[in-house]
C-alpha cells in the first residue's frame, strides 16, 4: 500500500481518537501515533479505566491497538518524524467573542496553530518529501487554501496535499467509521495530488466499498460536511415545528409522522421529534454555512439556514416553559429527575446537549436536580455549563447524579426525560412512582413512552405533539 509506514493524528478528541483507533485496527502493519497539546488528555487516552471518550465498540479496538500499533504522545517531534500522513482533527468552535451575535463563523486558531507547528518542524528538519496532510476537523470553505499559504509562508520544504473526510454520522461513532455510507476524500488534479488521493483511498479501501467513495474537489468536500449536517439538522427543525403545531391544534405528531414518511419522497429517517439537536457539530455547521453565505452577500440564504437552529432554540425554550407552566410555575426546591445530559444516546459527549439548555431553566427557577445518564458525568456537564456561561457557584449543591433512575427520582416531582437513551424505557416506572412527591409528572422530550400505560400508574404525562 503506497509503502505508508506512518500516519498521526492532531487533536485526541472524540473525531481523532475513534477515528484512528479504527485504521489502526484494520491496518496492523502501520503505525499510528495520536497527538495532542492537552498532556491530560493524552494520559487518559493511556488507560482503559480513564478513557476521554465512551463511545460503544472503542474500548475494545483499543484493547486490540493500543501499545501495539497506535500510540498517544504530547511529543510533537514523535508525532511527526518519519510520518506519511497527517490528520488534522483538532477543534474548531464558534468564535467565542461573536458567540453571542445572531451570525458566526468558525475559530480557526487551533488549526492555524498546528499547521503552524507542522511547517516549523518540517522547514526544521530540512525535510524534502511529500507528507499528506488530511483536513479532518469542519473548517469554514477555503480553509485548505488558507493552510496551504501557511505553509508556504514558512517556505516549507516539502510538499502537501489537503483532504475532506466525512462520514455518516447519526448511529455511534465506531459504528459509523466501520460501516460508513460514504467517504468524502477531496484533493487537487495535479499528479502528485492524484497520487495522495489514491493513498488515502486505499486505505480506506480496506474495508469501505469502492462504489462508497466519493472523489470531488477540495472546497466541495469541505462545503459538503457543512451542507449534510445542515440538512439533517433541517430536518429535525422541521418536524420540531410540527409538534408546536399539533399540540395547538390537537393533531396528533405521531400519526402526523407516520403518514408523511410513508410518501417514499420524504421517508421516515431522521423525523423523530425532541426537545432538540444538540452535538458539537450541528449548531456549528448550520451557522458555519450562514457565516459563508453571508459572507458572499447572500443574505437571504443565510437568513434561510439560520431560522433552523432559531427554531432548535425555540423547541428547548417552549419545552422548558412547558415543564415550569405544568408545574404550577413554582419549582422552588423541588427536586427534578433529569433522565440523560448527553445529546445522544451511547455516548457521554454533553457538548450543546438540548438537555442542558433545558436543565439550566429549570435550575434557574430554582429546582434541585437529579440526574441520571448512563455515560455523562457531572463534570462533564458542568465543563460544559461553564462554556456556555451559564454555570453558577451555588450549582454545585443542587446537582446530584446517581447510578441509576430509580434512586434519582426518589423523592422528586418530575422526571424529565431529554436523552433517548434505551435504559429509560426499561426502567421501573411503576416502583419508581411510589417513591415520588404527588402529582408525580413524567416530561418526555423524546416520545419515549407508551401514554396510556404511563398515566395508567398514575403519572401525569407530558410529550411532544
Ligand atoms: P475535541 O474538542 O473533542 O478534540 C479536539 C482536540 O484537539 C482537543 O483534545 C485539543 O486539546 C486538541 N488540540 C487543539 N489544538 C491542538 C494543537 N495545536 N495540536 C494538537 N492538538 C490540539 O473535538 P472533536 O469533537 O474531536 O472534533 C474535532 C473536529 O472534527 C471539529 O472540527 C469537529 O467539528 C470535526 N468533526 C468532523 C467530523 C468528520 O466526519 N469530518 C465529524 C464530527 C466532527
Amino acid at each position: 500500500m503506497n509503502n505508508i509506514k506512518k500516519i498521526s493524528c492532531f487533536g485526541a478528541g472524540y473525531v481523532g481518537g475513534p477515528t484512528m483507533a479504527v485504521f489502526a485496527s484494520k491496518h496492523p502493519q502501520i503505525q499510528f501515533t495520536i497527538y495532542d497539546i492537552d498532556k491530560q488528555q493524552i494520559e487518559k487516552w493511556q488507560q482503559s479505566e480513564t478513557l476521554p471518550v465512551f463511545e460503544s465498540g472503542l474500548s475494545l479496538l483499543l484493547e486490540e491497538t493500543r501499545n501495539k500499533n497506535l500510540s498517544f504522545t504530547s511529543d510533537i517531534n514523535e508525532a511527526l518524524d518519519e510520518v506519511d500522513i497527517i490528520f488534522l482533527a483538532v477543534n474548531t468552535p464558534i468564535k467565542q467573542s461573536l458567540s453571542k451575535k445572531e451570525s458566526y463563523c468558525f475559530d480557526i486558531k487551533y488549526i492555524e496553530a498546528c499547521t503552524r507547528s507542522i511547517a516549523e518542524y518540517f522547514d526544521l528538519k530540512k525535510l524534502n518529501r511529500i507528507v499528506t496532510l488530511v483536513e479532518k476537523s469542519t473548517v469554514p470553505v477555503l480553509t485548505s487554501k488558507h493552510i496551504y499559504e501557511i505553509l508556504q509562508e514558512n517556505q516549507k520544504i516539502y510538499k502537501q496535499y489537503i483532504y475532506g473526510i466525512l462520514f455518516k454520522n447519526t448511529r455511534s461513532a465506531i459504528n459509523d467509521l466501520l460501516n460508513p455510507e460514504r467517504v468524502i476524500i477531496g484533493g487537487g488534479n495535479s499528479p502528485e495530488e492524484q497520487n495522495s488521493t489514491n493513498m488515502l483511498k486505499e486505505l480506506y479501501e480496506k474495508w469501505v466499498n469502492k462504489d462508497k467513495i466519493i472523489l470531488t474537489n477540495l472546497v466541495s468536500s469541505e462545503l459538503s460536511k457543512l451542507v449534510s449536517n445542515s440538512f439533517l439538522a433541517q430536518r429535525v427543525s422541521s418536524i420540531n415545528s410540527i409538534t408546536a403545531l399539533c399540540e395547538a391544534t390537537g393533531a396528533n405528531i405521531e400519526e402526523v409522522k407516520k403518514c408523511i414518511a410513508s410518501d417514499s419522497r420524504i421517508g421516515s429517517k431522521f423525523l423523530n421529534c425532541s426537545v432538540g439537536f444538540g452535538g458539537s457539530c450541528f449548531k456549528k455547521d448550520v451557522l458555519g454555512l450562514a457565516y459563508i453565505c453571508e459572507s458572499r452577500g447572500l443574505t437571504e440564504v443565510a437568513d434561510y439556514w439560520k431560522q433552523v437552529v432559531k427554531m432548535n432554540e425555540y423547541q428547548k425554550s417552549r419545552f422548558s416553559k412547558l415543564i415550569i407552566e405544568k408545574m404550577y410555575n413554582n419549582l422552588d426546591d423541588k427536586i427534578i429527575t433529569i433522565f440523560g445530559v448527553s445529546y445522544k444516546k451511547n455516548t457521554n459527549d454533553c457538548r450543546d446537549s438540548a438537555s442542558i439548555t433545558v436543565a439550566s431553566e429549570l435550575l434557574k427557577e430554582g429546582a434541585v436536580l437529579h440526574i441520571y445518564d448512563p455515560l455523562a458525568k457531572f463534570e462533564s456537564m458542568k465543563k460544559e455549563m461553564q462554556r456556555q456561561e451559564i454555570w453558577k457557584d451555588c450549582y454545585d449543591a443542587k446537582i446530584k447524579f446517581f447510578d441509576d433512575g430509580e434512586s434519582a427520582s426518589i423523592n422528586s416531582h418530575a422526571i424529565v426525560i431529554l436523552t433517548e437513551w434505551d435504559d429509560f424505557k426499561q426502567c421501573k416506572y411503576e416502583r419508581m412512582f411510589k417513591k415520588m412527591k404527588r402529582p408525580s409528572f413524567i416530561f418526555d422530550g423524546r416520545n419515549l413512552l407508551n401514554r396510556e400505560e404511563i398515566e395508567q400508574i398514575g403519572y401525569a404525562y407530558v410529550k411532544l405533539g
